[in-house]
């Protein structure tokens, strides 16, 4: 397994529309090993999920384990919302947006539709902050960070702070 890197705001990759996965692919071992790596690197960064966008695959799926002991790991390939019911702010960060935390106001209890690693169909009724991170993870596919809740303003500090380490990292 490899540890994968991470793409950072306000990296033009990350805005990227993923498309659909063809579940033929799921049958095939680069899939698999970067759902692996993917997983890896998730819980090296640490992190609770990561779309297949911020390691700058453009494909319809994610990783997202929330769980403190590393017992759930999900996968969720070309992942649908079908219901959703409800409101809560949760304070997020993001392995793409390192060091920001903000409140994003998203739906409290949603169900959502997918294929598992292996192209078998589920649906999972999530509330909390599985929830929140499928929704999170979801937005990454259609190349929306959560920063773009922040007012501009407020984006914009966030991306000049980003920028400011970057350069103090590579002084
Ligand atoms: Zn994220």
């Amino acid at each position: 397994m490899a540890l994968l890197t991470i793409l950072e705001f306000p990296d033009p990759r990350l805005r990227t529309k993923a498309a659909d996965v063809d579940p033929a692919d799921l049958a095939t071992p680069a899939f698999q090993t970067l759902i692996d790596d993917m997983f890896e690197s998730m819980y090296d960064a640490p992190g609770i999920g990561l779309a297949a966008s911020q390691v700058d695959v453009h494909k319809r799926f994610m990783v997202i384990d929330v769980t403190d002991d590393h017992s759930r790991p999900l996968v969720f390939v070309n992942p649908r919302i079908t219901a959703r019911d409800g409101e809560q702010v949760y304070q997020e960060g993001c392995l793409s947006v390192p060091g920001i935390y903000a409140d994003v106001t998203r739906s409290n209890t949603i169900t959502v539709e997918a294929l598992d690693r292996h192209g078998q169909p589920f649906t999972l009724e999530a509330d909390g902050l599985l929830a929140v991170c499928i929704q999170h993870e979801m937005d990454h596919l259609d190349g929306k960070l959560f920063v773009d809740y922040l007012s501009p303003l407020k984006r914009e500090m966030v991306r000049k702070k980003l920028l400011k380490a970057k350069r103090a990292a590579a002084a």
